[in-house]
């Protein structure tokens, strides 16, 4: 199972033929992630540079990279391949162009933004890429006896993609991550439905192997995706399950949000009430649109 691609010398990589996984540090927990390395007879592709590749390096050639989508974690590896030509999908290319671009995508509050403006040059080693192009949905690059497919899937970004690789039956999945913790939807470029209909269109992917960057690493069986892909999908609809008990009493916005539907309440990080903030505010909107929660004059919410 490990390490036993010719050329690929890495600590923990896994062969699936022409696709070779490429398994960060803690088996890819953020920071680190699961970059996928595609080999075919003219051109090797890195897939998402994971901050493993740039701390341990690359002993093998790489002609171009590709990105799920563009995010802070999904490009440190970029350091080890300068000059090398990088892709993206055209809805997300504005965060190769600058770091002010990159963080228009986030959307972030200022004193939260400061901070991560740092830890983005400093710990994840972002510099815009010297040659970038972007592609769209359906794009197929040839690479040689090996092709990988483009499958748009916006929601955790405008231009997040699934890549495909049929001659090994091998699907990577990039941010729809498949953990326990669902789906993240929650930045300016965001979306929550397109989300959902992304994940719907993941069930009909046609591999035999799905790899996420994060977390849940490689699966194997079509059967068990679908049944992870639906644990990940119902996490959405327990959150809004969750909500309107809450809201049988009249709540505000900001009691929504400190009620946290979607972190732990020991969890201590920064950016915690800004993302229950945005997903009280993302799940009320939608509730109220469809007429499960009404909203009262004094400006709280109520479940119908
Ligand atoms: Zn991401």
């Amino acid at each position: 199972m490990s390490n036993n691609f010719p050329g690929v010398d890495w600590l923990e990589a896994l062969d699936l033929g022409a696709v070779t996984v490429l398994t960060g540090a803690d088996r890819g927990k953020y920071p680190h992630g699961n970059s996928v390395l595609v080999q075919g007879i003219h051109h090797n592709v890195l897939i998402d540079p994971s901050l493993t590749v740039a701390e341990r390096g690359l002993s093998f050639p790489v002609d171009h990279v590709l990105l799920s989508h563009v995010h802070e974690d999904h490009l440190p590896g970029l350091s080890r391949l300068p000059g090398v030509p990088v892709h993206c999908h055209e809805a997300d290319a504005i965060g190769l162009t600058s770091l002010d671009g990159l963080m228009t995508m986030y959307g972030m509050p200022a004193d939260i933004e400061t901070e991560f403006r740092q830890e983005i040059l400093n710990d994840f080693y972002y510099a815009p890429p010297r040659d970038f192009s972007t592609f769209s949905d359906a794009k197929v690059f040839d690479l040689g006896g090996v092709e990988i497919e483009v499958v748009h899937t916006p929601g955790h970004t405008r231009g997040h993609c699934v890549f495909v690789i049929p001659q090994a039956r091998t699907a990577y999945l990039g941010d729809i991550e498949l953990s326990g913790f669902g789906p993240y939807y929650f930045d300016e470029w965001s979306s929550l439905a397109e989300f959902e209909q992304s994940i719907e269109r993941c069930r009909s992917l046609d591999a035999d192997h799905f790899v996420t960057f994060h977390h849940k690493w490689v699966i194997s069986g079509r059967e068990q995706f679908l049944a992870m892909l639906d644990d990940f999908a119902n996490v959405i609809v327990r959150r809004e399950f969750s909500m309107l008990e809450f809201l049988e009493e009249p709540r505000s916005l900001d009691e929504c949000a400190a009620h946290r539907f979607v972190y732990r309440p020991q969890v201590e990080m920064t950016f915690v009430d800004h993302v229950e903030l945005r997903s009280a505010q993302i799940h009320l909107d939608r509730m109220v649109r469809d007429g499960r929660v009404t909203q009262m004059p004094d400006g709280k919410f109520r479940s119908c």
